[in-house]
């Protein structure tokens, strides 16, 4: 077999596996050692608390969802991700569960397509409380889980974010790109090696909706909750998620 050149996908897919990928040493854009992170699930928060750990940052995890439908759903992607902040030895905040809240500051905005206004407002509502809760514990670093996945907008997310942050002086928010180097492949490979539970829509009512409506459209099977995880089942196609 002959040597694998840089771009070969082949090298590039081990290289940035779990196993084999030397992690840098991460420097906040403040020069803190400490972030209040928002968690938006287990398997996306998965590799970003990995990243964190690996460059001594202290994270505190900050799970604030209150998008999330049912209840139920919520439950369950809330005990996934205690489950891995326990196994890092990271505190965990389990923000409110205010879903009224929620449903009234996306009002009339039910049928966007996701990626538009009705995300926006669903990661300002988010981010915010982020913010307000990182300044009232004395951080002056927030981030989120939110943009590791491809199937997000990471300009709004970071959008959002910055806006967030600015409501507190000195405050910032960390735009990286969690992503890169692998950061999506590993988000993959760790959600199997924790068999975490594998989510079949983004959260909300509107996105089940829909999730449920595009599947259907292609004759496919409706979304089925609470069933699947990771390295168990068949990964599924990541826009469902
Ligand atoms: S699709 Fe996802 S990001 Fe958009 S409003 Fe629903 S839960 Fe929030």
């Amino acid at each position: 077999m002959g040597r694998r050149g840089k771009s070969d996908p082949g090298t590039d897919m081990n290289r940035f596996s779990v196993e084999n990928y030397e992690r840098p040493v991460l420097d906040t854009p403040n020069g803190t050692d400490k972030i209040f992170l928002h968690s938006c699930c287990a398997p996306c928060a998965s590799e970003v608390m990995d990243a964190l750990a690996a460059s001594e940052i202290e994270t505190t995890i900050f799970f604030y969802n209150p998008n999330i439908h049912p209840r139920d759903e919520y439950e369950i992607r809330k005990q996934e991700n205690i489950r891995y902040a326990e196994k890092l030895g990271m505190e965990f905040i389990d923000g409110d569960y205010n879903a009224k809240d929620w449903f009234d500051r996306t009002k009339g905005m039910e049928d966007e397509p996701e990626r538009g206004i009705r995300c926006t407002a669903c990661f300002d509502m988010r981010f915010e409380v982020t913010a307000d809760y990182a300044a009232e514990k004395g951080f002056n670093l927030i981030s989120s889980t939110l943009g590791i996945s491809r199937w997000k907008n990471m300009d709004q997310i970071n959008g959002c974010g910055e806006r967030a942050a600015a409501r507190h002086e000195g405050m910032e928010y960390w735009t990286f790109n969690w992503r890169k180097q692998g950061g999506a492949q590993r988000m993959i490979e760790i959600s199997k090696n924790e068999e975490f539970y594998q989510q079949e829509y983004c959260g909300c009512v509107y996105s089940l909706r829909d999730t449920n409506a595009w599947r259907e459209s292609r004759g496919r099977e409706k979304v089925k909750r609470k069933v699947k995880f990771y390295g168990r089942d068949a990964v599924i196609d990541e826009k469902d998620s």
